[in-house]
């Protein structure tokens, strides 16, 4: 077990645990007495590659702790990127699993609200607390952030310990549909980001997750929305799941008709987040909510002549996760149909490689841990 500066418990002695293990494996000893010192851990090794091992199992909860069962795992583009390669910073190996449900199985001292049985979503984002950000409010920009999962290790793993305060407990959700109180974070953040009015006219690059995410707090604020998606199965969701009226294919056909005051990129594309402006009315507001690792460039009378307001969204703050909680508990959003593919840990090596294609036409997959 290893504890980052952070205050995050992982488990993470993994050489230390082989080491064990083999000895083990030369030992008399009872199935149980396994069980009860290692769990099956996930790591992805280097960009490509899982292996399914043993770790040691996480020892009880100090305070202000929680050992905790995990029982489903949200995939969404920061694994996959992991997987491929292309995630700036990230080093290996890793254990991924950053959009969790997860059990409570055990609270250490201090902890209060939670108990043993609790089903909770996991608040993945480690703040500090005391950077100019977070003393501000906006712990989803902190300067020392550390997401579980990525920075240190995540999930993909029986049990984890988790400091208390981010756990969310869920009261009716199922394990399916808990991890993407991330998800929808990410989406309740943006559209927080340009303020919406109801009925301004608004615009979504990209319906992936994190698109159709923006799309479902629009609705929630009463706005005209629009979508633009190039692959045919992500427009048609989008459209039927939301009922809009207006879905594109390209920019070009979108630009057809009136631009919007609102436009959200979430592509992570460079021709479409370059490309973003000219779908902006006068005076709009564009946020780019999906990332690129690379320099995008905007001709500038094109920004002033809008005198636009362009806007970068990251994460989401535990306010905002507990507003998500609440929208989807009190069934104000339904994102029952997001989880197209609900894969084992043993099939999710295979299967990686295909959500990473986006043809593969999957909204979200999630993994079923336990
Ligand atoms: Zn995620
Ligand atoms: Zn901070």
């Amino acid at each position: 077990m290893a504890r980052n500066n952070s205050g995050a418990v992982h488990c993470d002695d993994r050489d230390r645990a082989r080491g064990e293990q083999d000895w083990l494996l030369s030992q008399p000893r009872t199935l149980i007495e396994w069980n009860s010192k290692y769990m099956k851990t996930v790591t992805l090794e280097q960009p490509g590659r899982f292996t399914t091992g043993e770790s040691t199992q996480p020892g009880t909860p100090g305070p202000d702790e929680v050992l905790a069962r995990v029982l489903t795992i949200g995939i969404c583009g920061t694994d996959l990127h992991a997987f491929e390669g292309t995630q700036p910073f990230f080093t290996y190996p890793r254990v991924l699993g950053h959009e969790l449900a997860v059990e409570v199985m055990e609270i250490g001292d201090g902890v209060s609200g939670l108990r043993p049985g609790d089903l909770c979503a996991v608040n993945p984002y480690m703040t500090c607390g005391v950077c100019a950000a977070c003393t501000r409010g906006r712990t989803n920009c902190c300067a020392k952030m550390r997401v579980i999962g990525v920075h240190s290790d995540g999930g993909m793993c029986d049990r984890i310990l988790l400091p208390a305060k981010q756990l969310y407990k869920c009261e009716k959700l199922p394990p399916a549909q808990i991890p993407l109180v991330e998800t929808l974070g990410v989406g309740i953040h943006a559209v927080g980001r340009a303020a919406p009015q109801a009925g301004d006219r608004a615009i979504v690059l990209g319906a992936g997750p994190i698109g159709l995410s923006v799309i479902e707090f629009l609705r929630v604020a009463g706005v005209d929305i629009g979508v633009v998606e190039k692959m045919p199965e992500r427009l048609e969701f989008a459209a039927r799941h939301h009922g809009l009226q207006r879905y594109y294919p390209s920019h070009e056909e979108a630009r057809q008709e009136e631009p919007s005051m609102l436009v959200f990129d979430c592509t992570g594309d460079r021709g479409s987040m370059e490309g973003a402006i000219q779908l902006l009315q006068q005076g709009g507001t564009l946020v780019f909510v999906g990332l690129i690792n690379d320099k995008i460039s905007l001709f500038d009378p094109d920004l002033h002549r809008r005198e636009a307001t362009i806007l970068a969204s990251r994460n989401s703050t535990p306010a905002e996760h507990r507003r998500v909680l609440d929208y989807m508990e009190s069934g104000r959003i339904d994102v029952t149909a997001w989880p197209t593919e609900c894969a084992s840990p043993n099939a999710m090596g295979e299967r990686f490689p295909a959500w990473l294609h986006r043809e593969a036409g999957i909204v979200k997959a999630v993994i079923e841990w336990a």
